[in-house]
Formats: structure tokens, C-alpha cells, sequence
């Protein structure tokens, strides 16, 4: 059931759960202001989601009241996982769900890091 971006913030979703240790999460990336995980259901052969360390539900908010350390941090980590993961040569594709018609599913920012395979077209028709 995919989540409302404009309500306030759930700590009980399950990536504020990860955070707090209180789930396990295949970790490939830590550091002040972010998290990277390998996605539990993965659509690509390199599918990473990135999350920041502050509580923010969306993109939307996220854009909104992060501060630019947040904002600075949380980029260059998303940036660094691709690195690492080898996908910025044959290239790789981003991708943020934001609320109900997105399908966003989890309310706490998240971006997917997809690669390692050809992606096809961006959506559907
Ligand atoms: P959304 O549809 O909100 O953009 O994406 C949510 C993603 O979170 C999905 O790709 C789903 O597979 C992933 N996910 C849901 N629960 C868990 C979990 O407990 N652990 C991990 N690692 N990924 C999860």
C-alpha cells in the first residue's frame, strides 16, 4: 500500500527500523549523513537503495527542511555507492518514488541505485 508523502514522519517504518539496528540490512556504505543496503527484493542485477540519516518521509520533505550538510552529504554519498559498486562506466539509473501515484512503499527517503545489467526503458507504457 503505497504510502501518503504529505503526512508527518512514521519512526516505525521499517528503514528508520534498520537504522536503529532494530532490523538487519546488507550494508555496503555508512557514514554521517547516510545508509546503503542492498534492496531485499532486487529488480536489477545492482540494486542499492541509499537512505539519509535524518527522519524525512520523501524527496519532498527531504528537499524542504534538510539542512545543506544533509543535502551536500546525502548526494555525494549516493554518488560514491554507484562508484563503488562499478556501474558508472556502463552506466546506471536513479530513481526516487515520492508518495501514492510513485508507489513510494517505505516513508523514509530512499534512492534506488539500479545497474549492472541494461535497464530498458525509463517506464512503462
Ligand atoms: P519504494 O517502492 O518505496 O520506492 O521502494 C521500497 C523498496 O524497499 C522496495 O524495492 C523493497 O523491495 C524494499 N524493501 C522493503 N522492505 C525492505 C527491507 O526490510 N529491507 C530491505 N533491504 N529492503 C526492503
Amino acid at each position: 500500500m503505497p504510502i501518503d508523502a504529505t503526512k508527518p514522519y512514521d519512526e516505525s517504518n521499517i528503514f528508520a527500523r534498520i537504522l536503529r539496528g532494530e532490523l538487519p540490512a546488507e550494508t555496503v556504505y555508512e557514514d554521517e549523513h547516510a545508509l546503503a543496503f542492498h534492496d531485499i527484493n532486487p529488480l536489477a542485477a545492482v540494486h542499492i537503495l541509499v537512505i539519509p540519516k535524518g527522519a524525512y518521509v520523501s524527496w519532498d520533505d527531504f528537499s524542504d527542511r534538510a539542512t545543506e550538510a544533509e543535502i551536500a552529504g546525502f548526494v555525494r554519498a549516493v554518488g560514491k555507492v554507484a562508484r563503488d559498486q562499478g556501474v558508472v562506466v556502463q552506466g546506471y539509473r536513479l530513481l526516487a518514488n515520492i508518495g501514492k501515484r510513485a508507489g513510494q512503499e517505505v516513508g523514509h527517503l530512499h534512492v534506488h541505485i539500479f545497474g549492472g545489467q541494461p535497464l530498458g526503458p525509463m517506464l512503462a507504457r
